[in-house]
């Protein structure tokens, strides 16, 4: 018998024994549904028959004492026939076609020596069904004391005894928890539902508060905490609603203790039956352990939160949420949620959401928020969409889609509300794309001529003769500039491909034919770096840089920027270099001629859009190391033209990579120790250990330290991280590029486009931890200049050679070869993802997911072909939508 059925009839049978009064189950017959019904729902049991017996097991109380038995009977009956054998594609889990049926070995017992919790996935010679790993055998309940809890009685003494029927777990169980995080898609293969979690939050306090209230009208939120949620930038209930998980824990798996399996993570739902509380090592600390008990059995569960042992005592009903390990050969439950029954179960029980956090704001607390939130207003959102397309492209309501992002009833509604919310982005994305290309042409711009002896005697100035891809993007720029109508290019062109010097190119004809040109970065890092290289290489065409090119960042003094505005207002500055503070509205333009965006994946098309606005449609030249596919970016730019650095500057040899254990660390440094040596420079880099930004730099500072005085005594390090101020990293960036600093010390910061020729080794600690994009990214800080590089990859991972990402970056360092690899290894995420390639404006879409890319492009044409102006009555919310979509969202991250 199927083992979810088999626990019914079990439970039913000891209702019948036990004179049916209702106590079978603690708290009565229907407290069992809570556990019993997304197992049921899983399995694949006759259409109707989860339905039905939940239906009866439900009104069970309500029926009279005299016409219990005849209840119980018919359920009975109901079970066997859900018992006729399965249909052929889900095979109830016991009938493992390869084992004789009658030849069910004894389970071992997990108490019993064994070296390793079953847990070994082999690949199956033929699709089975899904068997249950061989269960844990709980404490025999018994031995809890019949006058305190009469119900709770095993109903079986040795329930493990005929349940595994498998000598080995099943390799195609899917793990209980997964996360579905923003960057990984999830499995479209169709999945039975998990049977759906009530969502029962308590209602806001004022329900009839519209989306604009103030937080403070939810329960459980006072002045304090309004005021911690301010920096998460949540001040209205609507910006509650749109706040979205970051990922989700999937705690959906409901388990009886007798069906608990060694390393699954699964929610348990027991009263407490006893506890007692230790000290632990220190002497201060407490560890509280209770012993988590329910019909079939009892498990240990060790808690350590200040308050748990006035919390968690004997006789509540709690569920809790954990992984199943051993201990001293016993099974555990290791906690990581915990409520109590009688609570709105947002925690534990079911696909739970984890949203970012800030200081002094818990998981638990945003939870009760958010689900305030969008239990009551969620599906009272109208629909932006017109109802024709949501149904075209087989949408949820966005509505629905809202409730469900934050409570997601099963994986496939989660999956659901995802794929709803990615086509509202990109919708409007490619809706605002499509709109901007009519605007731009129609728009006129000033042709910004390049007489051919002028560009001549230019480009003889340059430090270097370009490559023939540089060439022809210029040419391609040129024809752009030349014409009225406003450039649109994006230059794509993997790192260390010379992307800069094009860009001065550009500028350069802009200064040349009395326009001004804006450089817009997405670090102080970089726009500092910029400021420079682009400096030197104007200086044929501007006799005054330093009033004549400037440097604007969020940092930048007061007195500074102020004559800086002045300087662009009244066109004496030519060209400025700088951070988001570039589209910040005191800068104003006399006349904006050409506007560059460089690593322009990093900012919003808000951003860019902004950034334009600020002159009378001006030039665009984008650039991006990112190897979208062409059919991509046509799709997601648009309507922007191409040119592709396809070739690198002369001289570059390959940079060799090497992958070594962290082990061998110590010959990396040696190795550094001798490029020093030879006059060259390092880099160092090593992965964010914490989450936050403050421990970041703590930890950066240590280990800067432990380098220069235990490591490179020799040598001056530089330290590079986040916290510092965009002077002080300026300083930094500054002496390592003069040499005074020989290593630079850094967290990621260090990643986008700096350039220092001089360095040639590069040292990445905790390699494995980073993406392959980011990896390759890193690496193309060194191999600028003509001498050869190395790039030492270590890995804290047991075994780094078993690593294919890294050995991938041993193997090439063609950026679209390693794009395709990362798509292969991981999925679309990391090259493709929203992260490192895509759009700030972009929170679920993913450029990766082409087929939805393609299903909105459709609808978004059909749109505008009929509607451009976005008038019709239907078309209303989404012109709303649309103007918020594209509104500035500014502000220097840098
Ligand atoms: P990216 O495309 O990654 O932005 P950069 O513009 O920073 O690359 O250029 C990388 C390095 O190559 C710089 O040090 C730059 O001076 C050098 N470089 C660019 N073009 C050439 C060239 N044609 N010949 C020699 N060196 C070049
Ligand atoms: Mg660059």
């Amino acid at each position: 018998m199927h083992p979810t059925l088999e626990q019914l009839q079990k439970i039913l049978d000891l209702e019948l024994k036990s004179g049916c009064t209702n106590k079978a189950v603690i708290g009565g017959l229907p407290k069992m549904l809570s556990y019993w019904e997304p197992n049921a729902r899983r399995a694949n049991f006759p259409a109707g028959f989860v339905d039905a017996a939940v239906e009866r097991i439900r009104a069970y109380p309500d029926v009279p004492q005299d016409e219990r038995q005849t209840a119980l009977q018919n359920l009975l009956s109901l079970i066997k026939e859900a018992e006729t054998p399965p249909v052929v594609s889900a095979p109830a889990p016991r009938e493992v076609p390869d084992k004789p049926a009658s030849a069910k070995p004894a389970p071992t017992p997990i108490a019993a020596p064994r070296p390793t919790p079953p847990l070994k996935r082999e690949p199956a010679p033929t699709p089975k069904p899904p068997t249950p790993k061989p269960p844990v055998q709980p404490k025999p309940a018994a031995a809890k004391k019949e006058d305190e809890h009469p119900a709770p009685k095993p109903v079986e003494k040795e329930p493990a005894k005929e349940k595994a029927g498998a000598p080995h777990p099943h390799p195609h169980r899917p793990h209980s928890e997964m996360m579905y995080t923003r960057e990984e898609p999830l499995d479209p293969r169709p999945r039975r539902p998990v049977g759906p979690q009530p969502l029962n939050a308590p209602k806001p306090i004022k329900p009839d508060a519209g989306l604009d209230a103030p937080l403070t009208v939810l329960h459980g939120v006072g002045p304090e905490y309004a005021r911690r949620y301010e920096a998460l930038g949540l001040t209205t209930l609507r910006q509650v609603l749109l706040y979205l998980p970051r990922t989700y824990h999937n705690y959906a798996t409901m388990r009886t203790i007798n069906r608990l399996e060694y390393g699954e993570e699964c929610t348990v739902i027991g009263e407490i039956h006893s506890a007692r509380t230790q000290r632990i090592r220190n002497g201060r600390n407490t560890m509280h352990k209770i012993v988590l008990a329910d019909l079939t059995g009892q498990i240990e569960c060790s808690f350590f939160f200040a308050r748990a042992e006035r919390t968690l005592t004997p006789g509540k009903q709690i569920v809790v949420s954990g992984r199943v390990d051993q201990y001293l050969g016993r099974p555990v439950l290791v906690p990581k949620e915990w409520e109590f029954l009688d609570q709105h179960l947002l925690n534990t029980g079911r696909i739970i959401p984890v949203y970012p956090l800030t200081e002094g704001i818990s998981q638990h607390h945003l939870r009760k928020m958010t689900a305030q939130v969008a239990q009551y207003w969620a599906r009272k959102q109208p629909d932006h969409l017109p109802r024709g397309m949501v149904e075209r492209a087989g949408l949820l309501s966005y509505g629905e889609a809202l409730a469900q992002i934050h409570f997601p009833d099963n994986l496939n509604s989660l999956e659901a509300a995802q794929h709803r919310l990615a086509f509202d982005e990109l919708l409007l994305l490619q809706l605002g794309v499509l709109r901007q290309k009519k605007d731009w042409q129609a728009s006129l711009g000033q042709a910004l001529e390049a007489p051919q002896l002028w560009y001549e005697q230019y480009r003889q100035s340059l430090p270097y003769q370009l490559t023939g891809a540089q060439q022809r993007a210029v040419q391609d720029i040129r024809n752009d500039l030349h014409r009225a109508t406003p450039m649109n290019r994006l230059l794509q062109g993997d790192v260390g491909a010379g992307k800069t010097v094009v860009a001065a190119v550009a500028l350069a004809i802009t200064v040349q034919a009395n326009a001004q040109g804006a450089l817009m970065v997405p670090t102080s890092i970089l726009a500092e770096q910029h400021h420079h290289t682009i400096s030197l290489l104007l200086q044929n065409v501007i006799k005054n840089p330093a009033v004549e090119i400037r440097l604007l960042q969020g940092a930048t003094p007061a007195t500074e920027k102020e004559a800086i505005y002045a300087g662009l207002r009244s066109g004496e500055v030519k060209v400025v270099v700088g951070t988001h503070a570039l589209i910040e509205a005191p800068v104003e333009f006399a006349n904006l001629g050409l506007v560059v965006v460089d690593e322009q994946h990093r900012f919003g098309v808000a951003q860019r859009a902004a950034l334009r606005n600020k002159g009378t449609n001006p030039h665009l030249l984008v650039m991006t190391a990112t190897p979208i596919p062409r059919s991509l970016a046509l799709t997601v730019y648009g309507d922007l033209d191409l040119s592709v650095l396809d070739e690198l500057p002369p001289g570059r040899r390959p940079i060799q990579t090497n992958v070594i254990h962290a082990k061998e660390r110590e010959r990396g440094f040696a190795f550094i120790r001798s490029q020093l040596h030879a006059g060259r420079q390092a880099f160092i880099i090593f992965p964010l250990v914490e989450e936050s930004e403050k421990s970041e730099a703590k930890a950066a500072v240590a280990e800067h330290k432990r380098l220069q005085d235990q490591v490179f005594r020799d040598f001056k390090l530089g330290l590079l991280h986040g916290r510092l101020k965009p002077d002080e990293k300026e300083a930094v960036m500054t002496r390592f590029r003069q040499g005074d600093y020989q290593v630079l010390v850094s967290t990621s910061v260090v990643e986008v486009g700096v350039d220092v020729p001089n360095a040639s080794v590069m040292l990445v600690e905790g390699a494995n931890r980073f993406g392959l994009a980011q990896l390759h990214q890193f690496r193309g800080r060194v191999g600028r200049g003509a001498h050869d590089s190395y790039c030492l990859l270590v890995s804290d991972a047991p075994n780094p050679r078993t690593d294919e990402r890294l050995l991938a970056l041993e193997q090439s360092q063609d950026g679209f070869f390693l794009a395709e690899k990362d798509l292969q290894l991981r999925g679309p995420g990391d090259f493709l993802g929203t992260r490192q390639s895509g759009f700030a404006d972009l929170q679920l879409a993913k450029l990766s997911d082409v087929k939805t890319i393609e299903k909105v492009r459709r609808e978004a044409q059909a749109v505008f072909a009929t509607d451009p102006e976005l008038k019709a009555p239907e078309h209303q919310f989404i012109a709303e939508r649309l103007a918020k979509f594209w509104q500035i969202g500014a502000g220097d991250v840098s």
